[in-house]
């Protein structure tokens, strides 16, 4: 049977955003970030990250650079068994109106096909409007984390109308959310 996914952005969500991380060194996760995700390990949903990195196509951030921030992000998250399904990174500018750079829905199609998900029962959790306005593209559970660019996302929200499901203080708490809907696979 298909089963959800929680969406995770990365930058502002898992780890502060100095803009551009391209080493390794400057890549370091929120306090709460190991014991968030351990909790939502605990749902069975795979966790998917899904990243606008255009820092690449800038000419900032090397390919290969990426591949080892994301590798010491799996080291961490293996000290508490914590496991990412699926990373999906945009590597393009805005101007070149990809369909893969949030809030276009391409790499969230991508998770779907390649891990037979139903985004009817997934969940986004990011601190951007691209975060909540890709979350309404292709319908999911929409959760706004007030670290990074949340707090002037929440504003933006107010005054523009725009609606999400949760808006979280911390990733912690939009776990503990999470869980207490009893969100599960
Ligand atoms: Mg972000
Ligand atoms: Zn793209």
């Amino acid at each position: 049977m298909k089963k959800g996914a929680i969406f995770l952005d990365r930058d502002g969500t898992l780890n502060p955003d100095p803009g551009y991380i391209s080493s390794p060194a400057d890549f370091e996760l929120y306090d709460s970030t190991l014991l968030a995700l351990a909790m939502l390990m605990k749902t069975d949903l795979p966790l998917i990250m899904v990243t606008n990195q255009s820092g690449i196509g800038r000419g900032i951030i090397e390919q290969a650079a990426l591949a080892q921030i994301h590798e010491k992000l799996d080291q961490n998250l293996s000290t508490v068994d914590v496991f990412l399904t699926g990373k999906y990174y945009c590597p393009h500018v805005p101007e070149d109106h990809c369909g893969c750079r949030k809030p276009k829905s391409d790499l969230f199609l991508q998770a779907k096909k390649d891990h037979d998900l139903d985004l009817s029962a997934s969940y986004l959790i990011g601190d951007s409007l691209c975060d909540v306005n890709a979350a309404e593209a292709i319908d999911v559970y929409s959760i706004l984390v007030r670290t990074g660019n949340g707090i002037e996302t929440e504003a933006k929200l107010n005054q523009d109308g725009v609606t999400v499901d949760y808006i979280g203080d911390s990733l912690l708490d939009c776990a503990n959310h999470l869980l207490a809907l009893e969100v599960s696979a």
